[in-house]
């Protein structure tokens, strides 16, 4: 029998590489994050199997019990991102379990982020996630609020802000996406350039498993690839 998510996996990664490729880029510069949100631990093992280390999950739960499961059985030392929504009163879970949070979006989070990472003496890695247009799913930063939030997340000594994330609307046509690929990339350059972050900003997390390719073309260092490893997920409530 092939085994489906191995194949899936080698035709992801071609496809990466085409695409950084075409804009000139080293495949070496793209991270695939493989969203493993539903997806039973047997396929997240054939995964791993494949090589795959970093791996998604949009809820703090879901991604405990998965995590536990797979220190069991898997020796290998694995990467967890959080990419969806956080509530502050998961904050502390969040920093116990995640190498990278994708998703925050609010002052308010970070400074329990940054709370919670100083009780545990973690230097917690973030991205802010910024909603580039009304159609945006409902969470993330509006442009005109991000620079006065990155100023502030500048003072919070546990946090490390590593780059943006963003998660446009769904398009038929995949070239309608690619302003806003363009558009959190400027916005990362423009941060750059203004200095006013204690590191340069170097991750952009944008692109899934319709539109990654056009993602990696704009800049993405992160790409969140679920369906197009582990195939349709049933559906989420
Ligand atoms: C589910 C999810 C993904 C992956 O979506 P696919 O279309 O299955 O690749 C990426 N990012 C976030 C935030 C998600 O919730």
């Amino acid at each position: 029998m092939t085994n489906e998510v191995f194949e899936r996996i080698k035709t992801v990664y071609r496809r990466i590489c085409h695409a950084a490729m075409r804009a000139g880029r080293s495949p070496e510069e793209v991270k695939l994050v493989a969203v493993t949100k539903t997806v039973e631990i047997e396929r997240i093992i054939e995964a791993i199997d494949a090589g795959l280390r970093v791996f998604g999950e949009n809820r703090v739960q879901e991604a405990q019990k998965k995590i536990q499961d797979l220190r069991f059985k898997i020796q290998n030392k694995l990467q967890w991102h959080l990419i969806g929504h956080l509530q502050r009163n998961k904050a502390k879970y969040a920093v116990q379990l995640f190498d990278l949070i994708h998703s925050v979006d609010s002052i308010g989070l970070a400074e329990e982020l940054n709370r919670q990472a100083e009780k545990i003496g973690k230097i917690q890695s973030i991205l802010v996630q910024v909603k580039l247009s009304e159609e945006d799913t409902k969470h993330g930063i509006e442009e005109e609020d991000l620079v006065s939030l990155i100023e502030r997340i500048r003072d919070l000594k546990n946090l490390r802000l590593e780059g943006l994330m963003t998660m446009p609307p769904y398009f038929e046509d995949i070239e309608m996406v690619r302003p806003y690929f363009r558009r959190l990339r400027e916005l990362r350059d423009t941060i750059n350039s203004s200095h006013i972050t204690n590191n340069a900003l170097r991750e952009l997390s944008m692109g899934m498993s319709h539109d990654f390719e056009v993602a990696i073309e704009e800049g993405a260092t992160l790409v969140r690839i679920g369906t197009a490893i582990f195939g349709e997920r049933r559906k989420e409530e």
